[in-house]
């Protein structure tokens, strides 16, 4: 029997359940369909959540070991207890995805377990998790089937030496030699939980930096950081293979510009090479869902796909393949359904690597404004000379304020140090409001912060000067 509704939403990630809650806090009945046992997607069950509680707690450790004494705490002998520290992960992770479920219930979102198929704008099959199937019929769909994490050819993923960043969630015992191949964030984060927690970490990294969207001054400085804390990076090395046995793995590295492989051992190798969009199985050809070459679903500003009535979010489609913004376009194509003008502003998406320190940022690039010849200005000012830097001893990094030259209207914000993460959020919200580099300036900031940095450099930005450099 056909069940009828006004959305279903394919995919329970954090694009697919905030646009089915918050369709049906607009008035309309909504079915969300997820393939996994948990709700939640990527983001809950192995991506931001189980990260960045594995990333707090070896950071806690990471500082008991080599921090605490020179602020007079001593501690006993130090022990790991990995796998007390993934119980306690799995245990977050359990709680934020029953509380989804919770919320379901809460806005009459009812909560189907299976796999869908789109059979026809208005038509999506599920083969049930426990057997049999059901057809929905909907008014709108909304496709938010996310993405996975990209392979090697010749680097064969088993999960246990050879890992994604899901198996490197969850290593068994920390590996003696971690190579992680991509210098991109997820690898770094995951780098540096296992580096904290005692392994030696190799980063083979094809291009000549680091995280190729992050700012390049900013990209310089925290690869420094990182080395400190000793990573090692292998940078323009191309991964040709690597082959996993009982012992370890043995990798094939090969210069980016050509020439003469070497090889490299490691006890265990963690692919982090990008995600790629995943529509795996959902039909979109067979009912004519235009995809482009990567396979992201083609949408336009309101996404919308060429097929009337049904949309598509999230990881899935062009844009940084983060969290919060498959959330935003989720409430954007759930206001646009019930009626509204759904929008999301694309220019201000703020991106955080949850490292120690952090580095976060907003807008665009000192390199992107150069490409593109627009006139700006710019305020660095260092945490080194920021009050409450110095008072919890991390002063590594930089605040970075990029405004137009002539309107002073803030083009980008860059922010490396502790809680920059937190930080961004300020930046954010004065450029969604359009503002410029003095607004940030003349905004009474508490002290000692770590965002007096933000705003000392928004004054070296909109005055050349500021008052602690
Ligand atoms: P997903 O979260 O991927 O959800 C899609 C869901 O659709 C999945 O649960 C899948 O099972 C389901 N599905 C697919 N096909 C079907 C089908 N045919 N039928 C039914 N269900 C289907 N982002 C951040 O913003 N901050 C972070 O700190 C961060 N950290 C990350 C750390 C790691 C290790 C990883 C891997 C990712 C991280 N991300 C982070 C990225 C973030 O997880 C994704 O951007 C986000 O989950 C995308 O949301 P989504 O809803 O588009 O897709």
């Amino acid at each position: 029997m056909a069940d009828a509704f006004d959305v279903v939403v394919i995919g329970g990630g954090p694009g697919g359940y905030v646009a089915a809650i918050a369709a049906a806090q607009a008035g309309l009945k909504v079915a969300c369909v997820e393939a996994r046992e948990a709700l939640g997607g990527t983001c809950l069950n192995v991506g931001c959540i189980p990260s960045k509680t594995l990333l707090h707690w070896s950071e806690r450790y990471a500082e008991a070991a080599n921090d605490f004494a020179t602020h007079g705490i001593k501690v006993g002998k130090l022990e790991l207890d990995l796998k007390a520290m993934l119980a306690n992960k799995e245990k977050v992770v359990d709680g934020f995805t029953a509380g989804i479920a919770f919320l379901f219930k809460k806005n009459k979102v009812e909560s189907v377990h299976g796999e869908a198929k789109l059979m026809a704008a208005d038509k999506v099959a599920v083969a049930l998790a426990d057997g049999g199937e059901r057809e929905l019929n909907a008014k709108n769909v909304i496709i938010a089937t996310g993405s996975v994490p990209s392979e090697l050819p010749d680097v064969p993923i088993d999960e246990k030496r050879i890992v994604s960043s899901t198996g490197a969630l969850s290593l068994a015992k920390v590996p003696k030699h971690l190579v992680v191949v991509g210098g991109g964030y997820i690898g770094l984060e995951l780098g540096s939980v296992w580096r904290r927690l005692g392994a030696d970490v190799t980063v083979v990294e094809f291009l000549d930096r680091i995280v190729p969207t992050m700012d390049n001054d900013l990209a310089k400085l925290f690869r420094r950081e990182l080395s400190k804390q000793g990573f090692k990076f292998k940078l323009s090395t191309k991964v040709a293979a690597a082959k996993a046995t009982s012992r370890g793995v043995t990798l094939t590295l090969e210069p980016a510009a050509g020439g003469e492989a070497e090889t490299m051992k490691a006890d265990a190798v963690l692919v982090a090479v990008g995600r790629r969009p995943f529509a795996d199985g959902l039909g979109l050809d067979a009912v004519g869902v235009a995809q482009d070459a990567r396979g992201m679903v083609v949408v336009d500003d309101r996404y919308r796909t060429n097929l009337a009535g049904v949309y598509a979010i999230g990881d899935v489609v062009a844009g940084p393949m983060l969290a919060h913004k498959a959330s935003f376009e989720g409430i954007a194509v759930a206001e646009t359904i019930a009626g509204g003008h759904g929008t999301m502003n694309r220019d201000v998406i703020p991106a955080v690597v949850y490292t120690q320190p952090e580095v976060a940022w907003v807008g665009r690039t000192e390199q992107e404004l150069k490409e593109d010849g627009v006139a700006f200005k710019k305020g660095n000012f260092p945490f080194t000379a920021n009050s409450r830097a110095k008072t919890i001893g991390q002063t590594a990094g930089v605040a970075k304020v990029l405004a137009d030259a002539e309107s002073d209207r803030v083009l980008g914000v860059h922010i490396m140090s502790a809680d920059a993460g937190s930080l961004i959020a300020e930046a954010a919200a004065v450029m969604e409001f359009g503002g410029s580099s003095e607004d940030i300036a003349r905004i009474c900031h508490a002290h000692p912060t770590l965002s007096e940095g933000v705003m000392e450099a928004a004054s070296l930005a909109a005055f050349g000067k500021t008052i602690h450099m």
